[in-house]
């Protein structure tokens, strides 16, 4: 008990039609996921190829799955770009590199889906407190046999499903 409790506000969502979970599933918007639309090939990337590639040492992969490096002329005067990533290896990595995101989404959805089942545990377990009165001895015995009479009847279930399994092997 604390003596705000008549104060009691709740808050008020500044998008309410939007849950405030569902903004955080990011999934990125590039053309190309070899290069992410810069037109060398993401470090990350090239090390799956090369792996002690270095980007501060080595030369830049540059991407043959997209045509972003056309937008860089200038850059075959600084000799500076590995030419040999091949359109065949760069679709293999936009590939990787799809499929590494989707699963990082999914990640993201699997969390948003935990927060939510964690939050209606919480307000359950608020309802709960907000009971008037505990359960009546009645209302307890009740409760037992509903909880038993499901139990058996998942046993029988069971029983029935081995009988049959047993019986068509
Ligand atoms: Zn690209």
């Amino acid at each position: 008990m604390n003596s705000f409790e008549e104060d009691n506000l709740q808050p008020l969502p500044t998008h309410p039609n939007q849950e405030a979970t569902e903004k955080k599933i990011f999934f990125p918007s590039w053309n190309c996921f070899c290069c992410e639309d810069s037109g060398f090939v993401r470090s990350h990337l090239v090390r799956l190829v090369m792996p002690t590639f270095d980007w501060r040492r080595d030369k830049l992969p540059r991407c043959s799955n997209c045509n972003a490096i056309s937008t860089k002329p200038n850059l075959a005067k600084y000799n500076i770009v590995d030419k040999r990533f091949s359109m065949k290896l760069c679709v293999k990595l936009d590939k990787k590199s799809r499929e590494d995101w989707a699963l990082f989404a999914k990640n993201q959805q699997r969390n948003v889906i935990a927060q939510k089942a964690q939050q209606a545990a919480i307000e359950l377990a608020q309802n709960k407190s907000l009971r008037k009165r505990d359960r009546t001895p009645h209302e307890d015995l009740a409760q037992q046999q509903k909880h038993s009479y499901t139990r058996k009847n998942w046993d029988l279930d069971l029983k029935t499903e081995e009988l049959e399994n047993e019986y068509s092997s």
